[in-house]
């Protein structure tokens, strides 16, 4: 018999997993990945819709309740209809979500929506296409777009991930408050975090996001919110208006002692800390034929292997892989 949940080290229960389902992404935002980059995981590598199902299974029979597909981006990868419908299938599982860039989600809106995917999270650093191009390398209107088919397909909540960078993007916080307003959007505001070469070059523009909720109270009314979730997000709502705006401080204030997550790399490398580099392999015993009682055992004796806490400001230079690699 299963034990039906599963505790870390340090008391922490393990409800929530991120599943990368590809490294490869359409744009090149410059915190995450270097521009010219294709040096991805082979195809061989990744684990296939059968094997993501049968790991995912094994998670909700341990107690996962929540998955969120992510990347890379995760709508470059053929199959994401399947996945997802496969995904949400699984007995147990209650919330299925996905983190997107949403370059190709005007395409694929109505389609995940069907497939049973019922929130999701779209990057968005800046409403002006000159900027977006130089921080992403891509074209703001297919966000928009998607953004739209986001809307008319019936995703409760979307949810807008800004990450706040002084000198780049910081003169933007009050026009993304009024964009969200007007779409009926969440916002949040994310610090940058040294994940990779990139993202340690990209805290030579961090910004606490103190200063710029210290900012936004002398323009707006904010009491405390509350969003369905249960992420490291703290919210407050702006008053009058059904807007909550999260902050995400993994540096100037983690979380970590809350943390219910773990996320499973695209080649079926589970990683255990976005910060560290504590990991387990489960694609070997997935193809060495485990049964699902061996495969429930490697991710509990994994989950023993969950650090306390990220070092991001200790030891910056820890974490080598992009977040693209890791499944942010
Ligand atoms: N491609 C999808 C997207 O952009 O939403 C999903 C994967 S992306 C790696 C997930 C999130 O990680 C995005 O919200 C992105 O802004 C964030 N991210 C990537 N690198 C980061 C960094 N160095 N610091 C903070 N956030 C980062
Ligand atoms: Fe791609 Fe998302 Fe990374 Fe941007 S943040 S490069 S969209 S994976």
């Amino acid at each position: 018999m299963s034990q039906k949940s599963l505790q870390d080290r340090f008391g922490r229960t393990i409800e929530y997993l991120r599943l990368s389902i590809t490294d490869q992404c359409d744009l090149r935002c410059f915190y995450c990945m270097p521009r010219g980059f294709s040096d991805y995981e082979l195809p061989e590598h990744w684990l296939t819709e059968e094997e993501i199902e049968r790991v995912v299974g094994a998670f909700t029979r341990l107690g996962t309740r929540r998955v969120r597909i992510t990347g890379g981006e995760p709508l470059v990868r053929r199959g994401i209809d399947d996945i997802a419908s496969r995904l949400a299938a699984l007995p147990g599982l209650e919330d299925l979500s996905l983190s997107t860039n949403a370059v190709r989600l005007a395409r694929h809106a109505r389609s995940l929506h069907e497939a049973g995917v019922r929130r999701i999270n779209v990057s968005l650093d800046t409403l002006r296409p000159e900027r977006f191009r130089e921080i992403t390398g891509g074209k703001l209107s297919k966000v928009l777009d998607g953004l739209q088919a986001a809307r008319e397909a019936g995703f409760s909540p979307v949810k807008i991930n800004m990450v706040v960078m002084r000198g780049v993007n910081d003169d933007e916080v009050e026009a993304m408050v009024a964009f969200c307003m007007e779409m009926g959007f969440t916002l949040r505001f994310i610090e940058t975090m040294p994940v990779g070469d990139t993202g340690r070059r990209a805290q030579d523009h961090f910004m606490p996001l103190d200063d710029i909720r210290r900012r936004l109270e002398q323009r707006f009314d904010l009491t405390p919110g509350l969003m369905p979730g249960g992420g490291p997000a703290r919210y407050l709502r702006v008053a009058g208006s059904d807007l909550n705006i999260g902050f995400i401080t993994p540096m100037s204030q983690h979380f970590c002692d809350t943390c219910n997550r773990v996320r499973l790399g695209v080649d079926g490398t589970l990683h255990l800390c976005l910060g560290q580099s504590h990991s387990v392999p489960l694609r070997p015993l997935l193809r060495a034929g485990a049964s699902d009682t061996e495969l429930e055992g490697e991710i509990r004796r994994a989950i023993e292997l969950k650090p306390e806490r990220h070092e991001f400001n200790e030891r910056p230079e820890q974490v080598v892989r992009f977040m693209s690699m890791t499944g942010g």
